[in-house]
């Protein structure tokens, strides 16, 4: 902490992750000779540059942009960019953090990264979105490469943004380098199921869990937080599997519907609108109802999917959840649940899949994309989906497996972070000191 100081969400989150790693220390005594642990918590490189760009009424706006480089002993780093007010380097060092692991624990050869900027695109026109995207690739351009760092989507960053970010890139380096980015459109390199990846892939993962417990998804209702790309997929995810999602949000408020969100309806606001989930409930009629400023986790439910950001699910939001009866929580956002509701969830019995495990879907296929870019091929939506399945089936797998090894069974935390770590250790001791 006196190293990075006000950085609480990146101590947060290595935390976390240390106080897990004790049993792989003390069986693995080379990992602390070579100081694996000390090198791990420190960035490989840390950019941070200024972007200048012009709103619609011609007036100068100066952000700030990040690209934090973590690790690159398993690929090329690999994470998203978050556009949003929140985002400064401590919020994107947590987040680069996570991704090492969660990344090597996907299987597939890629490092960890992350970055974004503190600009806020609610309520931009696409000509603003545009000009800030050209102004921060103009930086950013130098940093990437799809041999080198290969940013994606995060918060605030879709298929629009993607577009315009690889198309400033194009422009500047003349070079037609479709595996720079992942998350493009799929007519110009993009790939099948992309977009859908993260909160499909969280579904799948709760649907493991609940297979050890002999159960499944067909008739469970669940509770899904925030109304973007992760939240969305979740529910479609949900809804194909005979689940009921009742529930969506915003940083303004909640809907609960008692028939179950209606996909259509929620699609056309969010995605095509871009509104409120507040006129969800304005256009849905009786079974919907909007609750400014509360807390969705207070809808009793089976499952849990919290899809929207960091810290939305506190200690007592999971007393909440455990008094209802909830049978298991997966993270479709990252680092969602707070360090003390996660220890009384799993101390309550429920299966608790980390982000770590559970949101690995959206980066799984983005190294699926880079396959295709490679490949300059393009797989069909079922072969894509298939291999999804397959990849979630094996992380939890590995979770489950690396946890009972180490003396945790059930603890899909220890487990991810074990296995995670133990893939990127390995190969870090092989190539030396760097
Ligand atoms: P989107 O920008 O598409 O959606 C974000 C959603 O979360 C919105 O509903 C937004 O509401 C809400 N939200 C964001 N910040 C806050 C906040 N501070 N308080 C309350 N609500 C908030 O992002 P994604 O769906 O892509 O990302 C959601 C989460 O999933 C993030 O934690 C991200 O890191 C994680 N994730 C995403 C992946 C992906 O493939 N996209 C992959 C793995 C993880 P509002 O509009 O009001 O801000």
């Amino acid at each position: 902490e006196e190293r990075n100081p006000a950085q609480p969400e990146f101590h947060q989150a290595a935390r976390e992750v240390l106080d897990t790693l004790a049993p792989v220390l003390a069986a693995r005594p080379e990992y602390a000779q070579a100081r694996i642990v000390e090198r791990l918590v420190e960035p490989e490189r840390q950019i941070i540059f200024r972007v200048p760009w012009q709103d619609d009424r011609g007036a100068v706006h100066i952000n700030r942009g990040f690209r934090v480089e973590f690790n690159s002993a398993l690929g090329p780093y690999k994470g998203g960019l978050r556009f949003h007010r929140s985002v400064n380097l401590g919020v994107v060092k947590f987040l680069g953090f996570e991704q090492v692991f969660k990344n090597a624990l996907t299987g597939l050869g890629i490092g960890g990264g992350k970055g974004g900027s503190d600009f806020d695109p609610h309520g931009r026109s696409d000509a603003e979105v545009m000009r800030f995207c050209q102004s921060f690739m103009t930086e950013l351009h130098r940093h990437i490469g799809e041999q080198t760092d290969v940013p994606a989507g995060d918060i605030g960053v879709g298929t629009r943004e993607i577009g315009y970010l690889f198309g400033q890139y194009r422009r500047i380096t003349n070079r037609w380098e479709a595996g720079v980015l992942t998350g493009k459109g799929q007519g110009w390199g993009g790939s099948a199921v992309r977009t859908e990846a993260t909160g499909y892939g969280s579904v799948l993962f709760a649907a493991e869990m609940l297979s050890l417990r002999g159960e499944d998804l067909e008739g469970q209702a669940a509770v899904v937080s925030g109304s973007g790309n992760v939240a969305v997929h979740t529910i479609e995810k949900l809804l194909r599997s005979g689940a009921h999602p009742l529930t969506c949000s915003d940083s303004a408020g909640y809907v609960v519907d008692e028939k179950g969100i209606d996909l259509e309806l929620l699609r056309q606001i969010k995605e095509v609108e871009r509104g409120r989930v507040s006129e969800y409930a304005e256009r849905r009629g009786a079974s919907a109802r909007y609750v400014p400023g509360g807390r969705v986790w207070d809808v009793p439910a089976d499952l849990a999917f919290p899809s929207a950001t960091q810290n939305e699910l506190t200690e007592q939001d999971a007393v909440t959840l455990v008094r209802n009866g909830v049978k298991a929580v997966a993270e479709g956002a990252n680092m969602p649940t707070t360090p003390e509701a996660v220890h009384l969830l799993q101390e309550a019995g429920v299966a608790f899949g980390p982000g770590k495990a559970a949101n690995a879907g959206g980066v799984a296929v983005s190294a699926l994309e880079m396959r295709q870019n490679a490949a300059r091929e393009s797989w069909s939506a079922d072969r894509v989906e298939d291999e999804l399945a397959a990849i979630m089936r094996d992380i939890h797998r590995t979770c489950h497996e690396t946890a009972e090894r180490y003396g945790a069974p059930g603890d899909y935390v220890t487990g991810a972070n074990i296995a995670g770590f133990e893939r990127v250790a390995d190969a870090m001791l092989a190539q030396g000191l760097v």
